[in-house]
């Protein structure tokens, strides 16, 4: 799941300098779990974007903005009040605010921050697990990933820092390579931590991303 955070409203409205008529857009998938960008959060933006003297001309909750094809069809559908707006204010992830940017030449801006690639913990709570850097090492790393639970990315920790199985960074939170450690023992594959893991290929990092899979 993509995590977003709202920007703050005085941001938003800075960003809707000049504009006057506003097409709001939402998403059923990640920000509304994100509770950024659902149904709810269309609705009080709504009133305050109207408080505050602007017109919004409509809305749309999209399935998964994520998905250009759908995006488009969806816009297209509404294209009488997108028509009569003069911005597309969108409640989505990055990815998502490039879909609407694609299938409309109107102004877009983006009411929400992308945060990162988020496990659930349980509802309203979630933990960075993942950074997609593009080479994964979890299979050597007993499943808990260095790159983005150890602070300093370390591929062979931990470091001189580590006190009690503690991250020199903060000491509420248990290192990283502790956690390895521990989990690989318990595995009977402590001899993993023998080999040093190689310097991070970054040329394997998709950046700009244009992975294509074909079925
Ligand atoms: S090693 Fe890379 S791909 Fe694997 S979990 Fe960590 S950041 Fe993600
Ligand atoms: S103490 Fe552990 S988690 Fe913290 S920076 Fe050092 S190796 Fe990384």
């Amino acid at each position: 799941m993509i995590i977003t955070r709202q920007k703050p409203f005085v941001d938003i409205l800075a960003a809707l300098e000049g504009c006057s008529s506003i097409f709001l857009v939402g998403c059923a998938k990640c920000a509304t779990v994100c509770k950024s960008g659902g149904e709810e959060e269309i609705w009080q933006m709504q009133e305050q974007l109207t408080a505050s003297g602007k017109e919004v001309t409509g809305s749309i909750i999209i399935d998964e903005v994520c998905h250009m094809l759908r995006t488009g069809r969806d816009l297209r559908g509404r294209k009488e009040m997108v028509g009569e707006a003069d911005t597309l204010l969108v409640l989505a992830c990055g990815a998502g605010v490039q879909s609407v940017s694609s299938a409309s030449e109107k102004r877009t801006v983006a009411g929400l921050d992308t945060l990162f690639l988020g496990n659930i913990r349980r509802l309203g709570q979630f933990e960075q697990r993942c950074s997609l850097c593009g080479e994964c090492l979890l299979t050597e790393t007993a499943g808990i990933c260095p790159v983005t639970v150890c602070p300093k990315g370390l591929l062979n920790g931990p470091c001189g820092g580590m006190q009690e199985g503690l991250c020199e960074t903060d000491r509420e939170a248990e290192c990283a390579w502790n956690q390895i450690y521990q989990r690989l023992q318990s595995q009977g594959m402590v001899e993993n931590l023998r080999k040093t893991v190689a310097l991070k290929d970054f040329s394997k990092k998709l950046k700009p991303g244009k992975l294509k899979i074909e079925k």
